[in-house]
């Protein structure tokens, strides 16, 4: 199993890989599956604004690629003061995977930690796309 600390570790490493020309705003993730494996991701900005992808979408895209569809911890790092607080889009789309994840920030002065469900008490699911009597 990865230490927090470790998976702290990989995501600053994996900071530095961030494209981040716009905001200079640079983010890394790593995010480790219920089976311990892990996987990190990075931001990739767009001249499209909209379609930038942050760094825990990443990583979570890798890990299920990968064929994993649960996930223990994930961390954020970014090379700022505070510690980031992931976005709304990034929670909702990790929550599709289980709400029971960890969710760590590290920054130079700060360390936060959630529960996803913290972050995202009523995410979206699947059972609200299931179909109701007469529909
Ligand atoms: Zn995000």
């Amino acid at each position: 199993m990865t230490r927090k600390a470790d998976l702290a570790t990989i995501a600053r490493e994996t900071l530095r890989h961030a494209y981040a020309p716009y905001s200079g705003y640079r983010v890394g993730a790593a995010l480790e599956t219920e089976s311990g494996e892990v996987f990190s991701g990075c931001n990739v900005e767009n001249a499209s604004y909209g379609l930038t992808i942050c760094a825990e979408r990443a990583a979570a895209a890798k890990a299920v690629s990968a064929g994993h569809r649960r996930f223990r911890r994930l961390v954020v790092a970014t090379e700022r003061d505070r510690a980031a607080v992931p976005c709304g889009a990034c929670c909702q789309f990790v929550a599709e995977f289980g709400d029971d994840t960890m969710v760590y920030s590290v920054a130079n002065k700060e360390t936060l930690s959630w529960s996803l469900k913290d972050l995202i008490p009523h995410a979206f699911t699947g059972s609200m796309l299931e179909r109701e009597a007469g529909t």
